[in-house]
């Protein structure tokens, strides 16, 4: 692209980041009658519940700040934006739990702040795309990726992100060694012992049965949560299509809905 035309697009970006401005300015005014409203009713409410709602929308603006960053040419900052973005989702899910329980007022609340955050979330994210490229999904040739002799990731199987893994590392609690899982929701710690087990189903390729090993064991009682047992396949957070629960202000459990539509419970 000639020099000029480059920054002309830039430009242009810059604008439509600025415009989102207008839609976070809603989604504060819904926040501010919701607070409001939780201050006034005679529902017994929980103080809590204005630091959730405050949560959603602070959440979307740090969202919102990083992509500011991004259009300045600061693309490093996305992995941060897009778990600002998540953390905004989880607090509106928890959110509308809690005015789901307050009656007629608190209900219309509620489809309020979702309508509101769900046109911030669609910008912010079809930006963030558009800014940092979207990645070409290609599937990995590999179910399994050997990083190094203390690591192992495992990519999506359709995008090829790393949904999940397994890696040594020093417990910050007590300075020993344990074996890692991360994953799509949560993270999880098992024995050194363990690790010779894991690594070597790993070598072979044999994901359903680190996954029953992971099953069994208290730390991970849902097993690896980027794996789907019926594909035999591990997904990434969205195309696993993570949904997180609440129920009236507490968290309940995540549920992953794989392409193919197998659902299951990936954490509770
Ligand atoms: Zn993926
Ligand atoms: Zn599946």
């Amino acid at each position: 692209m000639p020099r000029k035309k480059k920054v002309k697009a830039k430009d242009k970006a810059r604008e439509r980041v600025w415009k989102i401005r207008d839609s976070i300015q809603k989604l504060e005014d819904v926040k501010d009658k919701i607070i409001e409203f939780l201050n006034t009713t005679d529902e017994s409410i929980d103080e809590a519940w204005i630091t959730d709602v405050k949560e959603v929308y602070f959440s979307i603006v740090s969202a919102w700040e990083l992509l500011k960053g991004i259009s300045d040419d600061r693309t490093h900052y996305d992995k941060s934006a897009w778990s600002y973005l998540i953390l905004a989702k989880s607090r509106l899910e928890q959110s509308s739990s809690e005015l789901k329980i307050t009656g007629k007022d608190g209900i219309k609340l509620e489809s309020e702040l979702r309508a509101t955050f769900e046109v911030c979330w669609e910008q912010i994210s079809t930006e963030l795309e558009n800014l940092v490229g979207k990645e070409e999904h290609k599937a990995p040739t590999q179910r399994v990726i050997k990083y190094s002799d203390e690591e192992y990731h495992l990519p999506c199987a359709i995008c090829g992100e790393v949904g999940a893994g397994f890696k040594i590392g020093v417990s910050s609690i007590d300075g020993k060694k344990y074996l890692y899982y991360i994953g799509l929701t949560t993270t999880a710690s098992f024995s050194l012992k363990d690790a010779k087990k894991v690594f070597s189903l790993l070598e072979e390729d044999k994901l359903a049965e680190v996954h029953d090993f992971a099953h069994e064991s208290p730390a991970l009682e849902e097993g690896m949560d980027a794996y789907c047992p019926k594909c035999d396949k591990i997904y990434c957070y969205n195309h696993y299509n993570v949904e997180e629960k609440w129920d009236e202000g507490w968290y309940d459990c995540h549920y992953g809905t794989c392409p193919l539509g197998h659902r299951r419970i990936i954490l509770d």
